[in-house]
């Protein structure tokens, strides 16, 4: 494999296949205007080392990176997940099986036909049974759960037996708020429709709120390229009809902007087809990840004609975002739009560094410690036997944690805060963390003002992101890291470390080159380290 952060643009000469297709709809002619006259403007940014490259964005998703936690022991995980009892937690059940495998995917997930998944989701489902079990028998009483999802992976695939046998789980070790947010996925196909509908039935009975349908693309063409053949726009219109028919009224759906043979034609009309949906929530819509380690990299060096570049998705993005704010969509987090009436609970809220506990392999969480004094992003055991055999020795299944202090919360806070296109109030960050942001990320944050990419509230002592901060906010994210997280981001995994595939497989974080960050650190060493009196004063 090619070491990413020696990668140049110009390895990858693209020509953007939307650019090279002309525009028919006249409303997505306007929008794409708009999205490049506001995307060239960016370019400023290139010479501080703040730039959209072809694989580096990467969506934010946690602090630490995998690559800057640490591996624990059994015993010192059950220590942690013991003083975590009577907290309250978001919950994720990960279910690791899927039909196809999405050339753009980095979850971790098996693939196996519909003939075999009974067979082999058995000792998935009994693995998850125990997790819930022993996780419950440590922290001494059932888990308290503002929300509960049930992800993966291709949940829906799960047989309906297994999905009851699960759910009855659920039930027995997990205490679930009233109010919660419960949800899970439902891939986009053609099912079976007595099966199906049994499955909804069942989802519904237990009070499933919300389903996750994402359909990435409604270009066909760009759907049977990047390995989704059995779905399409069709299928998942229908799927909706369906599920509204059993009873469900919130949905949120997913796209990838500028995924190859995407054009802004296509784009557009998605979004618009999808805005029209009154009963879907949530559009959550990001430019494509080209991570060198998933298998749309291949693609492209067989295929690179079906491409379109970072401007182009970033355009794309852009475009979609700037459509559904004028339907009346609004962000919260960044990317997720919704309507204004419906929050999307659990993801807002795992902006705000609330508890968050995973179960099942690769499933992550986050954990603050009872007394205010550590917090902590973990990764559990990514492979399927790794996981099953700490939870046979009676251990939790975590795999490595970043427990920090104090000051490493306040820049967690400050990153997912402004993430979830909030104003941050930097005097409360200080002094709930007895922390001097000054001292922390003082010459940080002047950069980023004199840059235009964040802006003042001094009502409220905070700082939000401006619009064209927003659309960097991948990349200005890093420059929040510590300098160890980003040290840790930057060291390339030994291949003869046995853990090589999941460091970089499930290490979800945007990559910035070296040159970037040197050039970002020249201009923010020149800066004072007097931010907050802004602020103030
Ligand atoms: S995108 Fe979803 S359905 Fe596709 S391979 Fe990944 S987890 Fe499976």
């Amino acid at each position: 494999m090619k070491q990413i952060l020696s990668l140049t643009e110009a390895q990858y000469p693209i020509d953007s296949y939307a650019e090279l297709h002309p525009i028919m709809n006249a409303a997505a002619a306007h929008y794409k205007e708009k999205a490049k006259v506001f995307e060239t403007g960016l370019q400023r940014l290139d010479e501080f080392g703040i730039r959209r490259t072809f694989h580096g964005f990467y969506y934010i998703s946690h602090y630490y990176p995998l690559r800057a936690m640490s591996e624990i022991s059994g015993q010192r995980a059950k220590e942690i997940l013991s003083e975590m009892a009577g907290s309250t937690f978001e919950v994720y059940l990960h279910y690791p099986f899927c039909e196809q495998l999405c050339s753009f995917c980095h979850f971790h997930k098996k693939i196996t036909s519909l003939d075999n998944v009974e067979r082999r989701e058995t000792e998935v489902i009994d693995t998850l049974i125990a997790e819930l079990q022993l996780n419950t028998q440590i922290m001494g009483q059932r888990i308290k759960a503002r929300s509960l999802q049930l992800g993966g992976g291709t949940p829906s695939l799960m047989t309906n037996q297994g999905l009851v046998r699960l759910l009855k789980a659920c039930e027995k070790y997990l205490d679930i708020q009233s109010d919660a947010e419960i949800k899970t996925e439902i891939y986009p196909k053609h099912y079976d429709e007595n099966y199906l509908r049994e499955k909804l039935r069942i989802l519904k009975s237990f009070g499933f709120t919300d389903l996750v349908i994402d359909l990435e693309s409604g270009n066909q063409k760009t759907l049977d390229f990047i390995q989704r053949k059995n779905s399409s726009l069709d299928d998942y219109l229908r799927l909706v009809e369906i599920c509204i028919e059993e009873g469900f009224t919130s949905f949120i759906t997913a796209l990838m902007a500028g995924l190859p043979y995407e054009t802004y034609d296509s784009m557009y009309s998605t979004v618009e087809t999808l805005s029209e949906i009154k009963e879907l929530s949530v559009i959550n819509v990001f430019p494509t990840i080209m991570r060198e380690s998933d298998p749309i990299s291949k693609k492209l060096e067989l295929n690179p004609e079906a491409f379109n570049d970072s401007s182009t998705r970033a355009n794309m993005w852009l475009m979609a975002r700037m459509a559904l704010h004028d339907k009346g969509f609004i962000d919260g987090p960044i990317s997720y739009l919704h309507r204004p009436a419906i929050r999307p609970e659990q993801q807002a809220d795992k902006f705000e560094c609330v508890n968050l506990i995973g179960f099942g392999p690769s499933s992550f969480g986050y954990l603050n410690g009872p007394h205010n004094d550590w917090a902590g992003q973990y990764f559990n055991f990514c492979s399927t036997e790794e996981h099953r055999k700490r939870i046979n020795e009676g251990y939790p299944a975590i795999w490595r944690i970043g427990q920090y202090d104090n000051e490493e919360r306040a820049r967690r806070k400050i990153i997912f805060g402004l993430a979830n296109v909030k104003t941050e109030n930097l005097l409360a960050i200080e002094k709930n963390y007895n922390v001097s942001i000054d001292k922390i990320m003082g010459k940080t944050l002047n950069a980023l003002h004199s840059l235009d990419l964040i802006e003042l509230d001094k009502s409220i002592h905070g700082i939000r992101f401006t619009d064209q901060g927003l659309a960097r906010l991948e990349e200005i994210t890093y420059y929040f890291y510590s300098k160890f997280a980003k040290d840790k981001c930057d060291e390339i995994p030994d291949t003869r470390d046995e853990n090589y595939k999941w460091l970089i497989n499930q290490h979800y974080a945007v990559t910035v080159r070296r040159e970037d960050r040197l050039r970002f650190e020249k201009y923010e060493v020149s800066m004072s380290n007097n931010f907050m009196e802004k602020l103030r004063y």
